[in-house]
């Protein structure tokens, strides 16, 4: 896999950080520990195990009939492992990968420019595919089924088309919002995986996994704690490591015990669930502003003064996936398991503050 060159496209990034536009939580230097931890093979990705094994025998297929690999799209939270795994796939194939997002991607030239440098069986990496706009999304349309460009010469009456012939490539795609892909788009990939959100086992051994390589020695159960309140989800794991670790090596003598683990993660305000401070905001808010809902997705961004896109795609997977709210056509809703939560933490927190008083 070679990294880029002086980019000569304002387009293509860096083929390290892609999904800043979906993690505005994170900071550069989570983005650091992601380049790091990063599993550089498929045998090294944890979990997921019925993509990898498919993916396993598409790439030999491919790979022994000398031809690239059918376009790949991945659809699943932020997270959970779809730049990895394009990283992976290119590197298993033994090709380049250039990497670009759909909202980087803004002209039709840009594509043109990178399509046109593809050399044979080179990944192209596209993050957030969702939101490439419409004229440049159908410059793939060709150029994914007959590896083609149409590019329009002159203008007015005198404008023709020439088509341009580009190597065979493979296109993967990623994508949080797989409803939101155009379906002239959808059906022009060949493989359509959806990663799930990982078993606590899988993040166990993510963790475990991640302490080795940022030589953290950690005990079995503070491994167990941080992996239940890292939300199913691995770049989550791999933070809270990077932040109990801190802890360790300020409050102790740098070894992750469970009591260390807590101790970081109640600072954080992360709790038992996994769940955070913005988490908690937008269900009190749900509840208390809004009595409980429907409440529409912009009526409460504005009260939030948060972006809808942040809150749709960043925060509100995982208050769906734990049932604490619910999608209505009318907006959304705090189901009676969020509001049981509320009340037992207000329960909680009031008890403490009274025995703090006492
Ligand atoms: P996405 O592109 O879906 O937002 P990434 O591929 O950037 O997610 O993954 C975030 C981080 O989580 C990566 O740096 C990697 O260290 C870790 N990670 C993701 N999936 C796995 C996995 N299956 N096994 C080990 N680590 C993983």
């Amino acid at each position: 896999m070679s990294s880029m060159p002086q980019n000569p496209f304002s387009a293509v990034q860096e083929p390290t950080t892609e999904s800043d536009f979906l993690t505005p939580i994170e900071s550069i230097e989570d983005h650091e520990i992601d380049t790091t931890l990063r599993p550089k093979k498929l045998t090294e990705f944890i979990g997921q195990r019925q993509l990898k094994e498919n993916l396993r025998i598409f790439i030999d297929a491919a790979s022994s009939r000398g031809e690239a690999l059918d376009h790949v799209l991945l659809h699943g939270n932020p997270g959970l492992g779809k730049t990895t795994l394009a990283h992976i796939i290119a590197s298993e194939i033994g090709a380049n990968i250039k990497i670009t997002s759909g909202p980087s991607l803004t002209r039709i030239g840009d594509l043109a420019a990178i399509l046109t440098n593809l050399q044979k069986s080179d990944v192209l990496f596209i993050d957030e595919i969702h939101r490439l706009n419409k004229s440049v999304e159908e410059v793939l349309y060709p150029a994914m089924e007959d590896h083609a460009l149409d590019v329009i010469v002159g203008k007015g009456p005198s404008a023709r088309t020439i088509r341009l012939a580009l190597e065979p490539f493979t296109l993967i795609g990623a994508t949080t919002r797989m409803s939101l892909l155009s379906s002239p788009l959808r059906d022009r990939f060949g493989v359509t995986h959806h990663l799930e959100f990982y078993t606590q086992d899988d993040i166990e051994r993510i963790v475990k996994r991640s302490a080795t390589i940022l030589g953290v020695s950690i005990d079995a159960d503070a491994c167990a704690t941080i992996s239940t309140r890292a939300r199913s989800t691995p770049r989550i794991a791999n933070r809270l490591l990077k932040r109990v670790r801190d802890f360790a090596q300020v409050k102790h003598d740098g070894r992750v015990t469970v009591t260390i683990a807590n101790l970081a993660l109640d600072a954080l305000s992360i709790d038992t669930l996994g769940m955070e401070t913005i988490d908690r905001v937008i269900l009190t808010t749900i509840v208390e502003t809004f009595q409980g809902g429907p409440v529409g997705l912009g009526t409460l961004a504005a009260a939030l003064s948060e972006d809808e896109k942040t809150i749709e795609e960043i925060y509100e997977p995982f208050l769906l996936q734990c049932g604490m709210i619910n999608r209505t056509p009318r907006g959304r809703v705090a189901t009676k398991r969020a509001i049981a939560y509320l009340e037992s933490r207000n329960k909680n927190l009031s008890s403490s503050r009274l025995s703090l008083r006492t």
